[in-house]
């Protein structure tokens, strides 16, 4: 089973952990640069951007998992996730960075600004499994204001996309690790054992 790594400065790490264990993934949490040798792919968790670019710095983790996502490591962002894969940050800290292995242009809190937290039934294409729509929880959630032109829109709230692909990068404005349905998770792990 691949051995898949869960970022863990901060956020909501054990539910993805869980998430993971439940598809038999070896799933191990990630909190120092050495924590990343064999890993077959990583979770970026959700939680508070800011703090996690903060932290990433503390911990000495930035320039080498860096490193491992420009040389290819599968990544799935959820959330907070999605803003630290993303190539460009609307409405982010001044001090703020990200890795830039997604090409997308996110804007954080972005459903904030009509209502803080919400869930919804989504459409989601190529997910394994039955054919029907996640059930999307959104909490201060970002959405995708530009996907660039390898970036695959699998589901959208309105025109706003807010699960994308690009090649064995995958992300999502919203929390599947936390209602139990493991498809999204799937997904990732199918485009893990496809390298
Ligand atoms: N608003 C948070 C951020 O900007 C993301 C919220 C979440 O991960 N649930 O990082």
């Amino acid at each position: 089973s691949p051995t898949i790594g869960v970022l863990a400065l901060q956020g909501d790490v054990a539910e993805h952990l869980i998430a993971l264990a439940e598809l038999d993934a070896t799933a191990r949490p990630v909190r120092r640069a050495s924590d990343l040798d064999g890993l077959d792919g990583i979770v970026l968790p959700g939680g508070e951007s800011t703090t996690m670019s903060r932290l990433l710095d503390v911990f000495e983790l930035r320039e080498p998992l860096q490193q491992r996502l420009h040389e290819g490591l599968p990544a799935y962002g959820s959330c907070a996730g999605m803003i630290l894969l993303a190539t460009e940050v609307l409405d982010g800290r001044p001090d703020q960075r990200s890795f830039g292995v997604l090409d997308i242009t996110v804007r954080r809190n972005a459903f904030g600004r009509q209502v803080d937290s919400f869930e919804t039934d989504l459409e989601f294409t190529g997910l394994p499994g039955e054919q029907t729509p996640v059930r999307a929880v959104f909490i201060r959630a970002p959405w995708v204001e530009r996907t660039g032109a390898d970036v695959e829109v699998l589901a959208a709230v309105g025109e706003h996309p807010v699960a994308v692909r690009q090649g064995r990068t995958l992300a999502t404005s919203f929390h599947p690790e936390v209602t139990g349905d493991r498809r999204v998770h799937g997904l990732f792990l199918e485009m893990v054992r496809a390298g």
